[in-house]
C-alpha cells in the first residue's frame, strides 16, 4: 500500500498553491484562497474515479466509517455485524457511537462468511460491515442479499482495498456506503484523511452536515448557517486534501504496479506445492496491494513466516498473533478497557469475547501469510523476492 512511495513534485505543487494562499481551511474565506477548494476538488474527482454520486472528505479512515455510521442513523444500541479479521477502527468507530459490535466469522476470503453473518443477526441488527482486507473483497452479492432480505444497511470499508472492483464496480461503491482511508500508508495517502462515498443523497447531505459540527452549508455566511441536528468535527484539511488530489491521479499507476509486481510473485509461489491462495470471490478483482496464501497447518504458517524474515524478506504478514489485526491481539476491546463507563447499552449487549467460539476464523488466519506489494520493486528484486520466499517456504515444507 505504497502512496508514500510515489510523493513527489505533484503533490509539493497541489500543497504550495494552499500555503500561498494561507487558507488551510476547506470552508469559507472565498476572496482569500485563489479560486483553490482543495477539498471540493478531491471530493468530485474521488466521486466520479469510485462511480459514485457523493464523496464527503473527512480527517481520517476511522471517522469516515463514524460519519457513514452516523449518517445512516446508526446510533446507541444498534448492532454492526463485523470481521474479526480487520483493523481496530471497525469497532471503534462502531462503539464511538454506541452501537455494538458484533464480530462474527471469517473464511477462505479473509473477510466476513455470509452464513456466520446470517446466523448473527437479531432484531437489534441494522448494519453488516464486510472489511476488504488486504487487496480483497468479502462476497459482497452474498451479503448484499442478506441486507436485502432483513432490510439492513451495506457498508463496505474499503479502506485497504482501493481500487479492487466486484461485478465491475469499485469496491466501497456496492454497498449502501463505502469508506476509505488515505492514511499514511495506505495506497493513496494525504498524511490524514477519510472518505465516505454514496450514492444517496439522504446520506450525503447527513454526512456533509455531521462532520462539521451539523452545518447546514447553506448560503455562504458560515456564522449564518443553521444546525439542522447534531455534529461533530470530523473535517479534513486544505493542505491534506491537496496532497489527495495530485495522489489520486496515481492511484491507476499504482494499482498497474501492483498488479505486475503480485503477478511475478503469485507465479513463483503457485508453483510451490502445499501453498494454496485466498479465495476471491466470483467477479471480484483485487487490488493486488497484498498477496495472500495459506499454508497447510498453523505450525508451518509460523515457520514459514520466520523462515521468510529469516532470510531477509521484508514485509511479510503474519496476522493471527498480530495485535491491530486479528481479535487474538484485542485484549483492550475483549475486557472492555475503557478510560470511562462505556454507554449501557455496549455494556449490556456485547459478547463475551473471552469464550465466543471463533475457531473458523483461528482455523484461517493461523494458517495465512501476507506478503506486502510494494510499487518501487525493479523487476529484479520482484523476481529475487519471488525466488527468496519460494526458498524460505520451501525450506519448512
Ligand atoms: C487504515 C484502516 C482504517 C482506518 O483508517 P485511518 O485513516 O488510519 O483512521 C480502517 N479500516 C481499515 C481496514 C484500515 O486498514
Amino acid at each position: 500500500m505504497p502512496g508514500f512511495e510515489v510523493f513527489g513534485a505533484e503533490e509539493r505543487k497541489q500543497v504550495n498553491d494552499v500555503l500561498e494562499s494561507g487558507v488551510l481551511m476547506r470552508y469559507g474565506f472565498d476572496g482569500m484562497r485563489n479560486g483553490h477548494w482543495k477539498a471540493k476538488q478531491f471530493e468530485t474527482a474521488f466521486a466520479e474515479r469510485m462511480q459514485s454520486a457523493h464523496c464527503q472528505l473527512v480527517s481520517s479512515g476511522t471517522s469516515a466509517l463514524t460519519v457513514a455510521l452516523a449518517s445512516a442513523g446508526v446510533g446507541a444500541g444498534d448492532e454492526v455485524i463485523m470481521p474479526t479479521f480487520t483493523f481496530v477502527a471497525s469497532f471503534e468507530s462502531i462503539m464511538m457511537l454506541g452501537a455494538v459490535p458484533v464480530l462474527v466469522d471469517i473464511d477462505d476470503t479473509l473477510t466476513l462468511d455470509p452464513e456466520a453473518v446470517e446466523a448473527a443477526i437479531t432484531p437489534k441488527t441494522k448494519c453488516i460491515m464486510p472489511v476488504h482486507m488486504c487487496g480483497s473483497m468479502a462476497d459482497l452479492k452474498a451479503l448484499q442479499q442478506i441486507c436485502d432480505k432483513h432490510n439492513l444497511l451495506l457498508l463496505e470499508d474499503a479502506c485497504q482495498a482501493i481500487g479492487g472492483t466486484f461485478e465491475g464496480k469499485p469496491l466501497g461503491s456496492y454497498g449502501d456506503l463505502g469508506c476509505f482511508s488515505f492514511d499514511f500508508v495506505k495506497t493513496i495517502t494525504c498524511g490524514e484523511g477519510g472518505a465516505v462515498i454514496t450514492n444517496s443523497e439522504k446520506y450525503a447531505v447527513n454526512a456533509d452536515q455531521y462532520q462539521d459540527h451539523g452545518h447546514d452549508h447553506v448560503g455562504t455566511d458560515r456564522g449564518a448557517e443553521t444546525h439542522p441536528h447534531l455534529g461533530y468535527n470530523f473535517r479534513i484539511s486544505e493542505l491534506n486534501a491537496a496532497v489527495g488530489i495530485a495522489q489520486l491521479d496515481k492511484l491507476d499507476s499504482i494499482l498497474a504496479a501492483q498488479k505486475k509486481n503480485y503477478t511475478i510473485i503469485r507465479e513463483v509461489l503457485e508453483t510451490i506445492e502445499g501453498v494454496t491462495f485466498r479465495r476471491v470471490p466470483e467477479g471480484g478483482e483485487e487490488n493486488y496491494s497484498f498477496l495472500n496464501f495459506f499454508l497447510p497447518s498453523e505450525e508451518l504458517a509460523t515457520k514459514a513466516h520466520k523462515a521468510l524474515s529469516g532470510s531477509g524478506v521484508e514485509a511479510c504478514f503474519y496476522w493471527y498473533t498480530n495485535n491491530w489485526h486479528y481479535i487474538n491481539g484485542w485484549e483492550h476491546l475483549r475486557n472492555l478497557k475503557s478510560l470511562a463507563p462505556l454507554s449501557s447499552e455496549i455494556k449490556n449487549q456485547i459478547q463475551d469475547l473471552n469464550n465466543t467460539d471463533f475457531s473458523k476464523s483461528d482455523a484461517w488466519m493461523s494458517r495465512t501469510v501476507s506478503s506486502l506489494i510494494k510499487i518501487g520493486w525493479t523487476e529484479t528484486e520482484v523476481k529475487d523476492r519471488a525466488e527468496a520466499m519460494k526458498k524460505a517456504i520451501q525450506s519448512v515444507l
